[in-house]
């Protein structure tokens, strides 16, 4: 096994636990400073009073494992009336069910799961099951394919990332067990037309899940204030199960996402059991086995804290934000938002030069102190915005005028950086070396 320093071993004697911290704080020090406003991804943030009140709530139930719903009832409910929470926010009524999984990715790797399952048990002459999505998916359906070897048949969007579907229902086969819906999607924040895949669904007997991790808890509040939002939820006719991020615009702890389905049989195609176990029954919903108190806790105190007059008051602020900052690129006149983004998610782009000048700015923006998130295909920078960023919004805009006049002066800034590399692996033609280039990459973030 290489490293690239000394083995880091254990201490032969612990260190008083005060000493340990405080090298832990002067180490975060150096980290993405989110509480700043300069990180536009990764990070849900509702303020202080907010964030110390979750520390608690998780604080208490931390060593408290779901695994066992019988030991841990306040667990059991907390987990049940979130579920009951968001079935009602989603649109669903008193059939929803579902748990709380520790991400979005487990969300939606759970819902393949339980497609395959559902199939298996209805579809028998299904051997090689097939799942149809919209090329701009989240790679936790790729993911979840991959883990329980289901197909994945990706359908281009159309012209403007309209999700295309006809493109969609001319893919479906006698193998298809269901599709996938987004609401919304990651790269631009648009919502697919859930309402026309419901169609498709029930005309082809087949599942539709929404991914709602990113939107799901945006959009329902989004559409009250009266932006024009496709219906996307529960509600739909068609439409079988839906994932939301606790931990993303729920503004929960990290290691809460919620998955329900429309019905209690569907549900249950999730579960896994086993009766012959040396060690008892055993029985689990979602993948982990041990399922940490805190983060299922802190879920459900943020949604009884918070509420649904507070979640629309964030859901305005984070809008206001984020219109300003779209009219505000759309202003300037090499720049334009991609698509057509529902909520509080965007993607930009140049509107003429060359598509990959645009990680150049990503980079000069970086210089500058702010967190960078690229796409590809095409190259764009992209957005999650926060309620609290109101306040860097003018600086924003005037870094980025400067970065993009940088950019125009200079163009070989194209060849350094990282738009360097983004643009080498974006265009990399031989995608399994582009795929192992990312893997060795991947592991050697791992290593000290
Ligand atoms: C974030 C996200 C996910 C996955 O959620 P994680 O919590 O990062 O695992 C899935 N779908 C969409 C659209 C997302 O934005």
């Amino acid at each position: 096994m290489a490293k690239k320093g000394k083995t880091i071993v254990i201490p032969e004697t612990g260190i008083p636990r005060d000493q340990v911290l405080k090298s832990m704080l002067s180490s975060h020090e150096h980290d993405a400073n989110w509480k700043g406003g300069k990180v536009f991804a990764y990070v849900y943030n509702a303020g202080e009073e907010h964030y110390e009140f979750l520390k608690k709530a998780h604080g208490i139930f931390m060593s408290d494992n779901a695994l066992n719903p019988m030991a841990f009832p306040s667990l059991k409910n907390f987990e049940a009336e979130t579920i009951s929470m968001v079935a009602d926010m989603l649109g669903g009524d008193r059939k929803v069910f579902g748990n709380i999984t520790t991400c979005g990715t487990e969300s939606n790797m759970m819902a393949v799961k339980t497609y395959r399952e559902w199939a298996r048990a209805t579809k028998p002459h299904i051997k090689a099951p097939e799942m149809v999505v919209s090329t701009s998916v989240h790679p936790s359906i790729d993911k979840g394919a991959h883990y329980f070897d289901v197909k994945l048949v990706k359908v281009p969007w159309k012209e403007n990332f309209d999700c295309d579907v006809k493109g969609m229902k001319d893919a479906i086969t006698e193998n298809t067990i269901a599709m996938v819906g987004s609401a919304c999607e990651y790269p631009r924040g648009m919502v697919d037309p859930i309402t026309e895949l419901g169609q498709v669904a029930l005309d082809h007997d087949i599942g539709l899940h929404v991914d709602g991790c990113l939107g799901g808890f945006m959009l329902p509040w989004v559409k009250k204030l009266g932006y024009p939002v496709p219906d996307f939820d529960l509600n739909v006719p068609g439409t079988t199960s839906m994932s939301a991020d606790l931990h993303k615009y729920g503004f929960a702890a990290k290691g809460a996402s919620a998955i329900v389905f429309k019905n209690e049989k569907l549900w249950k195609h999730m579960f896994f059991a086993t009766v012959d176990w040396p060690g008892g029954f055993y029985g689990s919903p979602t993948m982990a086995g041990t399922r940490g108190g805190g983060s299922i806790a802190a879920a459900w105190a943020a949604l009884k804290a918070i509420g649904q007059d507070g979640y629309m008051a964030l859901a305005k602020q984070t809008m206001d934000v984020a219109k300003k900052l779209q009219a505000g690129i759309n202003a300037m006149p090499e720049l334009k938002v991609l698509g057509n983004p529902a909520m509080t998610v965007f993607s930009f782009s140049f509107t003429d030069r060359d598509p990959m000048a645009i990680y150049a700015v990503g980079d000069v923006m970086e210089k500058k102190g702010w967190i960078m998130d690229r796409l590809q295909h095409p190259p764009a920078l992209h957005l999650i915005v926060g309620p609290l960023q109101g306040h860097v919004v003018d600086q924003y805009l005037v870094d980025l005028r400067e970065s993009v006049d940088i950019v125009t002066k200079d163009p070989a800034l194209v060849k350094t950086g990282q738009a360097a590399m983004y643009g080498m692996l974006a265009t990399f033609p031989d995608r399994a070396n582009a795929k192992s280039l990312v893997l060795d990459f991947l592991a050697d973030q791992y290593k000290v």
